[in-house]
């Protein structure tokens, strides 16, 4: 049957059992069907799956799916084989297979009755699998977890970035990334290590409207806040998130101690232990589980109610993907973070220790969760826009569902103050980040600064009115109303923007509202 020709309607009924598509999927359903290279940005729970499984499975020929986890794989090609009698509708290639079985598998392969093949990538490296998938009808290539590909994304893995030559070699196959995960610069990798610059992109919002953030003070009083909070939802599910193993297991028992249902979960469980507890979660025979993010991935539970970062994430991906936990069946969803800027100098010890690249890397994307914790601005519109999304504060769903918007922090005018920032972003010809901007405004020197004479400059010190800390605000307003832009590529040199160098010529008011300020002398950092 010709593709067009295809009712997607009822073949997603025959399968699935669903009446109809979710958000954006059946156009993408569409654009695979019609052998266009398409990327999927959509948020965890969007039903980005089904995308690829539905085309897979009604075209001839095996579909390709590249994955990075083997236990994701495993679990897919279940649900695949429930909805089929024949087991060889899906298959996983991978070195755990014995003899026989990648015998079978290729001769389901061979007589066109497997539709999905998943391989995880370092499979796919080896030249014996690559010369079989050669000879055969490959339908497209679909490579999920895209993000992996770029080491802007939370989880970069390296041999991602060989799955191009190889896709190359399968011949002229349509290729189809899929990720939850995007930030304007993985996904520009993501677009360029793929060399699909010509893929149709199909972004879905990531706006939760249901989820509620809120940051608040870390003190050596957290965990008797975490107990009151917990109290206060009583009966409801919730994942508390720990940077270490042993805070996970002091948390779980502190809370099991004081009468919460709690378990810990962490890498350094055994696999059995880890099951258990997962499963006594799903099956809500406890209510909390305090875990590392080992926990998480693939869990599909509708009904978590919170979710509680004990510790600040490493990036605002991972702050994204571990909060997008809570309220997947779109009730309620609390997002509770603890913050402490001694954590953040802890992570950055931490990082300390890597190659260079990745140390800059890493700070940038944690300078990012810190300017998400201490903005006093509306926390949805900070993290769409981070995500490359504008939100609107007035219209946008779930506008009101912050501890800033709920709360907000008394605003003034700044007009002029914007106006002399862009002009020193703009003066010093775009050759600085945040740190050099601002201390040129206040007038302190440093090597940076001497080696550019900027010192000598007339606009030097121009607004040592103000402290460092506003000056830090404030740039993360302009920021995210686009007065400015930051660099990624150099890890975060300031650019003035059009509509920048027009709010220089044309000035209009700008409101802008400090910044919280985290009192230090209370601080519980992170123990580990
Ligand atoms: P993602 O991979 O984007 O996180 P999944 O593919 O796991 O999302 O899908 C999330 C949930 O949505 C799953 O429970 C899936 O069965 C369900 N789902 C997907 N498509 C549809 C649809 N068209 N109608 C109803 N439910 C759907």
């Amino acid at each position: 049957m010709n593709s067009s020709e295809i009712d997607i309607h009822k073949e997603l009924k025959k399968y699935f059992g669903f009446n109809q598509f979710k958000g954006l999927q059946e156009q993408v359903i569409k654009s695979i069907l019609a052998q266009i290279n398409t990327f999927v940005i959509m948020p965890t729970g969007g039903g980005k799956s089904l995308c690829y499984q539905l085309p897979a499975l009604i075209q001839g020929g095996t579909a390709i799916v590249v994955s990075p986890l083997i236990a994701l794989m495993k679990n897919q090609v279940d649900a695949i084989r429930s909805l089929s009698s024949e087991n060889g509708i899906a298959h996983v290639l991978n070195s755990s297979l014995t003899k026989s079985e990648i015998t079978q598998v290729k001769k389901d392969i061979t007589s066109g009755l497997t539709k999905l093949l998943y391989v995880a990538p370092e499979s796919l490296t080896k030249e014996e699998y690559v010369q079989f998938l050669q000879s055969v009808p490959i339908s497209f290539v679909a490579i999920d977890e895209a993000h992996c590909i770029s080491e802007w994304g939370h989880d970069f893995r390296p041999e991602y970035r060989n799955l191009r030559h190889i896709i190359k070699q399968l011949g002229n196959v349509p290729v189809i990334g899929l990720t939850a995960t995007a930030t304007p610069k993985v996904q520009e990798d993501i677009l360029k290590n793929l060399d699909m610059s010509d893929a149709r992109t199909f972004k879905a919002s990531f706006n939760r409207p249901n989820l509620f953030y809120e940051v608040r003070t870390k003190t050596k009083n957290i965990e008797s806040d975490i107990i009151r909070f917990i109290k206060q939802h009583k009966g409801k599910s919730g994942i508390i998130y720990c940077l270490s193993r042993k805070k996970v297991e002091a948390i779980a028992e502190v809370l099991q101690v004081n009468g919460i249902s709690a378990v810990p979960y962490h890498a350094g469980l055994d696999a059995k232990t880890r099951a258990k507890h997962q499963d006594m979660f799903l099956m809500e025979d406890v209510d909390v589980v305090v875990a590392t993010i080992a926990f998480g991935m693939g869990i599909d539970k509708p009904d978590v109610r919170f979710v509680i970062h004990h510790d600040i994430p490493k990036s605002l991906e991972s702050y994204y993907q571990e909060t997008g936990r809570a309220g997947r069946d779109g009730g309620e969803g609390y997002c509770m973070a603890y913050y402490s800027y001694k954590d953040v100098e802890k992570l950055e010890k931490f990082m300390s220790g890597k190659p260079v690249a990745e140390q800059e890397i890493g700070f940038a994307l944690l300078q990012e969760v810190v300017a998400y914790a201490e903005t006093s601005m509306s926390r949805r519109k900070f993290l769409l826009h981070y995500f490359g999304e504008e939100f609107s504060s007035e219209t946008g769903e779930g506008a009101d569902m912050d501890d800033n918007v709920r709360n907000p922090k008394g605003k003034k005018e700044a007009m002029d103050e914007v106006v002399k920032l862009l002009k020193v972003v703009r003066d010093t010809k775009h050759l600085y980040k945040s740190k050099e901007i601002i201390f040129t405004l206040i007038g302190r020197v440093n090597a940076v600064i001497k080696a550019h004479r900027t010192d000598a400059q007339q606009f030097f010190g121009s607004g040592v009115d103000f402290e460092e800390r506003h000056w830090m605000a404030l740039i993360r307003q302009v920021l995210v109303e686009g007065l400015l832009s930051k660099d990624i590529e150099t890890y975060g040199i300031l650019k003035v923007t059009d509509k920048g160098l027009d709010f220089i010529n044309h000035p209009t008011s700008f409101m802008m509202s400090e910044d919280h300020e985290y009192n230090e002398s209370e601080d519980e950092s992170i123990v580990t």
